[in-house]
């Protein structure tokens, strides 16, 4: 069984993505984290309408559990903070497969990653977090919006707000382990197991890696 720090320490060695360890790091991974649990919801939804979740359909969405917690690894990377401490030693305790059905946690799953995504977008707007110098805390009101000139956009934005303020990091955080129970809970749900999950999750990126081919897009790289 793999540890969950264990699982972060070898997800970062296959981190390639814009703006790791910066403001949009943390952006792009939210982002793509709520685009993967709206894959593993497609595929739910999908073995639903055709009346039953075969072993192909299973393994698809196995590998989304997989793709959302390695974003929830490198969410946790930009907050500069452990996989582990974010998760708490909760997995497995507050067990949510009895109660919900698998579509329940498909929309609990997206729920919680765009509740995350709400977060990191309300540090932008209302904390200046990763913003140019004109959106600077508390200056950002209708009379002071950038007016935007060929000059602006050749010369660049110049970012300067590069903290999280400590609640809004402690919401992120808080989301991260909301995603990471659910992720435990589907996983439950499908008769596997998270770490299981995650070792598969590795191993492909392992593969990806060895034939260079950990940038791009696409699940059959
Ligand atoms: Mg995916």
């Amino acid at each position: 069984m793999i540890l969950l720090n264990e699982y972060q320490t070898l997800a970062s060695g296959t981190a390639v993505y814009p703006g790791r360890l910066s403001p949009h790091g943390l952006m792009y991974a939210a982002l793509k984290m709520n685009g993967e649990a709206g894959e593993l919801a497609e595929h739910i939804y999908t073995a639903e309408y055709r009346g039953a979740f075969t072993p192909k359909e299973i393994e698809l969405i196995v590998k989304e559990v997989g793709d959302v917690a390695w974003y929830c690894a490198a969410i946790c990377d930009e907050l500069k903070c452990s996989l582990f401490y974010a998760t708490g030693s909760e997995l497995n305790v507050f067990n949510m497969t009895a109660r919900m059905s698998m579509e329940d946690l498909g929309l609990r799953l997206n729920a919680e990653a765009g509740k995350l995504a709400e977060h990191v977008g309300k540090a932008m707007r209302d904390d200046g977090y990763g913003m140019p110098d004109s959106y600077a805390r508390g200056v950002l009101r209708q009379e002071n919006l950038p007016r935007v000139t060929h000059e602006d956009v050749g010369s660049g934005p110049k970012f300067s707000n590069n903290e999280l303020t400590p609640d809004r990091r402690a919401k992120i955080i808080a989301q991260v382990k909301a995603v990471m129970l659910t992720l435990d809970a589907i996983a439950d749900k499908l008769g596997t197991n998270f770490p299981h999950c995650l070792e598969l999750n590795l191993k492909k990126l392992a593969d990806r890696q060895a034939r260079g081919v950990l940038q791009g897009s696409g699940d059959n790289r």
